[in-house]
């Protein structure tokens, strides 16, 4: 166990790592920040910030010669020169964790070899014959990119053959992954946490909904059958104990109108669609992932309320600041906000949180005060 007054070290200083930080620190840790940028939303909670390319060898193997654990809060972080990090000290999850996770092409193949039901799909190598990988998923499908793809980024919806010439030309030279367009049901997700000694705990499950391509709202408890909950709750675990987790991971899913549940993605980490757990969970996903890197007794995963998430995106300031006390007088409300200087169209600034008897009762509450912001 690595007990409180020991020091977490995190890779990436966004939003999940800023929340991970006060989590950490609320239970006694030392907080150190690894991050390219300055000025970063976790450092400024942090007991240190460090900025340093993450391929950075050098600096790397510094920082985590002062860790007695280190993590990372962000999927892009190159996985190689984590190796360097091994060598020291604990890294949590294991690189070939985040390795697999963060290129759609491992991800899928993996998910595939492991018998884990997802979306048919296609892979094309750089140079390769994309029409014919679009061919053979069939219209309509998506084409991504199978690295650096994350809210819809490196996307393109083929509706149909017309679409292939469009294609082709935009994605030219690289490597994609081409999935068949589900007509889903909704999307749901479900956040598993594992500990070294294999225990698993998965929080209730969330259901999902989109708005171009990035999360707008979470649902707890979902809006679904109970096996269909049971049903993402199992593989969430499943996949935590077949790649060998050692922290959190969000595992996204679509359900099907035939009440199917296919494994859409695999982050691991902690996830947007997890935030709730601050506000209505025993346990948040954030002290979870300290828990579980740390080797403590895994969280009780507890649902206190009913409960919406709605993402606050820089979008809310177009017409300047959002009208904060309009939420801040509520009773049921919790508002958090990153720190984040610039607010640009899409990027993530903060997120709040809706309590209600029920998830439409908090659902209509959560819309009806996001539109007055
Ligand atoms: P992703 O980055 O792959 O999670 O995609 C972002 C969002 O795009 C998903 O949460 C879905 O709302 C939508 N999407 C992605 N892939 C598909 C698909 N194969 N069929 C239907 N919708 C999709």
């Amino acid at each position: 166990m690595i007990l409180p007054g020991k020091t977490i070290g995190v890779l990436g200083g966004g939003q999940l790592g800023r929340m991970l930080a006060q989590a950490a620190t609320r239970l006694g840790y030392r907080v150190h920040i690894y991050e390219p940028a300055t000025d970063c939303p976790a450092g400024a909670v942090a007991h240190r910030e460090i900025n340093a390319p993450y391929e950075d060898l050098a600096a790397l193997t510094a920082f985590a010669r002062e860790c007695d654990v280190v993590t990372y809060e962000f999927e892009n972080v190159p996985a190689a020169p984590l190796q360097a990090i091994e060598a020291v000290t604990p890294l949590r999850p294991h690189w070939s964790v985040l390795e697999t996770a963060q290129n759609r092409s491992r991800e899928k193949c993996w998910l595939r070899d492991h018998k884990f039901p997802q979306v048919k799909f296609a892979e094309v190598a750089a140079g390769g014959d994309l029409a014919a990988g679009i061919r053979e998923v069939g219209v309509p499908c998506v084409v991504k990119t199978t690295d650096f793809g994350y809210d819809g980024k490196g996307q393109l919806k083929v509706m149909t053959e017309a679409d292939i010439p469009a294609a082709v030309k935009r994605f030219a030279g690289q490597p994609v992954v081409i999935e068949q367009f589900i007509d889903f049901a909704c999307e749901v997700s479900a956040i598993v946490a594992r500990s070294p000694n294999a225990a698993v705990r998965v929080f209730p499950v969330a259901e999902n909904i989109h708005t171009n391509h990035i999360l707008d709202v979470s649902i707890v408890p979902a809006r679904v059958q109970p096996a269909v909950a049971a049903q993402a709750e199992k593989l969430a675990r499943l996949i935590a104990e077949k790649i060998n987790l050692v922290g959190v991971m969000g595992v996204e899913l679509f359900v099907t109108r035939a009440g199917e549940v296919l494994v859409n993605e695999l982050a691991p980490r902690t996830h947007n669609s997890g935030h709730w757990t601050l506000d209505a969970c025993m346990t948040s996903q954030f002290e979870q992932q300290v828990r579980a890197i740390c080797g403590l007794p895994l969280g009780a995963v507890t649902l206190l309320s009913p409960v919406v998430m709605v993402n606050i995106l820089g979008d809310a300031w177009a017409n300047g600041e959002p009208k904060w006390d309009t939420l801040l007088a509520q009773p049921n409300v919790r508002l958090h906000l990153y720190g984040k200087a610039e607010a640009r169209p899409g990027r993530k600034m903060g997120h709040f949180t809706v309590t209600a008897r029920d998830a439409d009762m908090a659902l209509e509450l959560a819309q009806k005060y996001q539109a007055r912001l």
